[in-house]
C-alpha cells in the first residue's frame, strides 16, 4: 500500500496510540554523517532526544545531534554507545552486525532494522541470494573466486558486464566494468583482487534507474514513497525527480518490486530501493539499503512526513505517517565537489547562491570537513506545481544537471 491510501482511509477519527515507548524516546544512531544530521533534525522536530556515534571529530550530525567519539565497527563502543539510548539504529550499513546482535541480546535496547537484516545486506551478493530466494526479479549474478571463473561470467552473461565487490561498497566505488576477456585482470586489480570477495552481474540495457523509499514498521507492515527516478553521474547519484517520467504502470511496478524485497527482509525503519527499468516494462532490483537513502531526500520538502520522520516513527512503533506527495512535483540536485579545498568550495558556494534565489528551491549543506571531488557534501532540492515547473526552476541553478535530465 502506499501510505497515501492508508491516510485517506483514516481520514476520521484518530484514535491515540499507544507507543509502548516515553516521549522523551532516545535514539541512539551508528554513523553521524549527512543522513544522521537530517535524522536529527527531524528527531528535533518531534522532541525525540537523538544521539549518533562517529569516528570523525565534529561529524555532520554533531551540529544538531550529541556526538559520541567512537566507531561504529568497534563492538566494544558500539556496546557503550547504546547504553543510553531505549532505540540502536542506522545511518550507514557498514557497521559491526555482531556489536549489534549483542546490544539486542544483552540489553533491553530496541535494535532496528535487526542486525540480521544489517548482514543481508551489508553482503551484497548474500543480499542478492536473499532476494532471488524470495523470488524478487534480479539481473542474473554469480560469484568470481578466480580467473576461471570471471572468464565463464564473460561467456554466459557477454561482454560488457558489471563486476563488483560483495562489502563496503557505495557511490560505485566497488564496481568495475569488465569489456572483454583481456580487461578482466585490470578490473579485479582495480576492486583490489579476488581475496576482497567478488561477484558478477550481468549488464542491465536499462530505460532508466527508479529508486523508492519503503517504511516497515515493527509488525513487518510496509508502505511506499512515490517513485523517483534518478541519474547517477560516475556511478554517483546525481539528480532524483519526482513523479518519475515513466508511465505509471512502471512506477507501480517499482513499488510492487521494492514492497516485495522489503517485505522479504525483517525488521522496521527505511529501506531505499533502487531499481531498473527495462524497455519492456518490467523492473528488476539493483540493490537494497537499509536505511535513509539519497534518492529520498526530496521527501524533506515534498511529503508531509519525509523519510527521516518515517524512520523515527518506524524505529521507535509510532504509526508511519503520510507518505505522500504534498507538491506536485520536485527534482533533487546533489552538491558534487568539483575540485578539493578552497576551490571546490567556492564552486559548490556558486551552486547555493544561484538556489537561494530560486523560489522553491531549498538548500542543505552537510558541513563535512572538507571539500573533494566527487564527494557529496550538500544538496539542493526544488519543489513546484508540476515536472515543467521543476526543471524550468532548476535549470536557473543548474542549465547542465538541467539538461542531462531533459535528455
Ligand atoms: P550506492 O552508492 O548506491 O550504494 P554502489 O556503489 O553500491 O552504489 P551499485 O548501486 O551497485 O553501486 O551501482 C552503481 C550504479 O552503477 C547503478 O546505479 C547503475 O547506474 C550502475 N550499475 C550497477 N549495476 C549495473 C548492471 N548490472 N548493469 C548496468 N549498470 C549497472
Ligand atoms: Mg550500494
Ligand atoms: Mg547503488
Amino acid at each position: 500500500v502506499t501510505c497515501q491510501a492508508a491516510a485517506s482511509q483514516s481520514d476520521a477519527p484518530t484514535k491515540v496510540v499507544d507507543t509502548g515507548l516515553p516521549r522523551t524516546a532516545v535514539v541512539g544512531v551508528l554513523g553521524g554523517g549527512q543522513l544522521g544530521k537530517m535524522m536529527a533534525q527531524e528527531a528535533a522536530k518531534m522532541g525525540v532526544t537523538l544521539k549518533v556515534l562517529d569516528p570523525t571529530p565534529n561529524c555532520p550530525a554533531s551540529v544538531v545531534a550529541q556526538q559520541t567519539l567512537g566507531s561504529f565497527r568497534d563492538p566494544e563502543a558500539v556496546r557503550e554507545f547504546a547504553k543510553g539510548c531505549d532505540v540502536l539504529t542506522v545511518e550507514i550499513e557498514h557497521i559491526d552486525a555482531d556489536a549489534m546482535q549483542a546490544v539486542a541480546d544483552q540489553s533491553g535496547v530496541e535494535v532496528q532494522p535487526t542486525p540480521h537484516t544489517m548482514r543481508v545486506i551489508q553482503d551484497k551478493y548474500r543480499q542478492k541470494q536473499h532476494f532471488q530466494e524470495a523470488g524478487v526479479p534480479l539481473p542474473q549474478f554469480r560469484e568470481i573466486k578466480c580467473s576461471k571463473c570471471a572468464e565463464g561470467a564473460g561467456r554466459i552473461f557477454g561482454y560488457p558486464y558489471m563486476l563488483k565487490s560483495k562489502t563496503l561498497a557505495y557511490d560505485g566505488r566497488g564496481n568495475a566494468v569488465v569489456k572483454s576477456e583481456e580487461d578482466i585482470a585490470a578490473a579485479v586489480a582495480s576492486l583490489g583482487g579476488y581475496e576482497k570477495g567478488l561477484y558478477a552481474e550481468k549488464w542491465v540495457p536499462f530505460v532508466c534507474e527508479l529508486a523508492v523509499m519503503v517504511v516497515r514498521s515493527r509488525d513487518g507492515s510496509v508502505a511506499s514513497f512515490p517513485v523517483v527516478q534518478t541519474i547517477h553521474k560516475d556511478s554517483i547519484c546525481w539528480t532524483t525527480e519526482t513523479p518519475a517520467r515513466v508511465p505509471v504502470a512502471a512506477q507501480r511496478r517499482a513499488q510492487q518490486v521494492a514492497e516485495q524485497a522489503i517485505s522479504a527482509l525483517e525488521g522496521a525503519g527505511v529501506f531505499g530501493v533502487e531499481t531498473f527499468l527495462l524497455a519492456d516494462g518490467s523492473v528488476l532490483l539493483n540493490e537494497v539499503a537499509p536505511r535513509p537513502h539519497n534518492s529520498g531526500h526530496y521527501t524533506i520538502e515534498a511529503c508531509p512526513s519525509s523519510q527521516f520522520e518515517a524512520h523515527l516513527r518506524a524505529v521507535l512503533g509510532w504509526p508511519l505517517g503520510d507518505c505522500g506527495l504534498r507538491v506536485g512535483a520536485s527534482i533533487m540536485l546533489n552538491i558534487l565537489g568539483e575540485a578539493d579545498g578552497e576551490e571546490g568550495e567556492r564552486k559548490a558556494h556558486e551552486l547555493m547562491g544561484r538556489a537561494f534565489a530560486v523560489p522553491g528551491a531549498s538548500v542543505h549543506w552537510y558541513g563535512k570537513a572538507g571539500v573533494a571531488p566527487q564527494r557529496k557534501i550538500g544538496h539542493i532540492t526544488v519543489v513546484g506545481k508540476d515536472n515543467e515547473e521543476v526543471r524550468h526552476r532548476l535549470r536557473a541553478i543548474d542549465p547542465v544537471a538541467a539538461d542531462a535530465i531533459e535528455a
